[in-house]
């Protein structure tokens, strides 16, 4: 079994963005980062963002609005950043208080703009394989770390455990797509699916994105197996400080020894998102027609 090592793998792209903007000539990449509330893991994501964005020369713009704002604060902020034409990039940190809504803030956002991919321009360039469009962060960076680590999927079954559109239905599509590093054949499975573990256990490849944690177990794995866990659950845990643990959706104890090649939580998918935020976020100002 070899773990696949998002942290190094990530450390490589921010390393190639960094050379990337260096040399881009006129003005810097600029990502808008919006965060309502305080909520204390979006405060951790909204600050490894901004710490990367800094690595790599990209600049950030931190705006954090009270939790109080109201939709049509929230859509006449995003209508400031989507005319801005210094912002190449405009996230809106999820999940959004319970009063918003959160799909409609994605789609208020310019798909130009979109670095995190969830607007429907986007889902749609993915499903036509248009390359300018925008890539949801986790799903291409998980097609990233496969490609980076040698696992071709071309004709391999490609088992994806999960439907939602910001994780399960873009990386269906990203493995299907007519790609020499895609062309895999792909079953989506959900909450619905009948006999789980026959269908997963057929899986060449198997991503897991169902935030259940360690759900999936050795009897649901075929030896030989890649293992991508997009979970990151916390689990209880009176021996850390913090009062809980980090695991992912795979049952990582049993199932790793399984497996050809398996990421691990944390540090498999979790850094890749990030890194392809980033790339996102050069590729958006490559695209941004205001370049001084
Ligand atoms: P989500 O929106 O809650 O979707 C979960 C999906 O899993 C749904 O399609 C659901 O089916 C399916 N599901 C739930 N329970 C199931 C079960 N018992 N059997 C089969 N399918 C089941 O979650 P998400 O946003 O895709 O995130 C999934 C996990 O990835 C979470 O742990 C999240 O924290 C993690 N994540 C990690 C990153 C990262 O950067 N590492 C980024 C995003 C998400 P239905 O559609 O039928 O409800």
């Amino acid at each position: 079994m070899e773990l696949i090592d998002g942290n190094k793998i990530a450390a490589e792209i921010i390393a190639e963005l960094k050379a990337e903007v260096a040399a881009l000539p006129g003005r810097k990449p600029c990502l808008a980062l919006v965060r309502v509330g305080e909520d204390p893991a979006s405060v951790s994501y909204v600050t490894k963002k901004q710490k990367s964005s800094a690595e790599i020369g990209i600049e950030s713009r931190l705006i954090f609005p009270p939790v109080t704002i109201s939709q049509e604060e929230l859509f006449a902020l995003v209508d400031q950043l989507n005319a801005d034409p210094g912002v190449d990039g405009i996230l809106v940190q999820s999940p959004l208080p319970k009063h918003l809504n959160e799909v409609a803030v994605f789609r208020r956002i310019s798909a130009e703009k979109d670095v995190d991919g969830f607007h429907t321009m986007n889902l749609g360039k993915l499903a036509q394989e248009d390359d300018t469009g925008f890539v949801a962060c986790t799903p291409a960076g998980i097609m990233e770390l496969l490609r980076r680590s040698g696992v071709p999927l071309s004709g391999k079954h490609v088992v994806v455990l999960g439907r939602s559109l910001i994780v399960g239905k873009p990386a269906a599509l990203l493995a299907l797509q007519r790609h020499p590093w895609a062309n895999a054949t792909v079953t989506v499975c959900h909450s619905q699916t009948v006999n789980l573990p026959a269908l997963t256990r057929q899986a060449d490849v198997l991503i897991a994105a169902i935030g259940r944690a360690e759900f999936v177990t050795a009897d649901m794995v075929k030896p030989g197996a890649v293992v991508i866990d997009v979970g990151v659950n916390r689990v209880p845990d009176a021996t850390k400080k913090s009062g809980y643990r980090l695991t992912g959706d795979v049952h990582f104890p049993t199932v790793a020894p399984l497996c050809s090649r398996i990421t691990p939580v944390p540090g498999g998918v979790g850094p890749m998102t990030v890194a392809m935020l980033m790339k996102n976020t050069v590729k958006a100002r490559r695209q941004n027609p205001v370049k001084g």
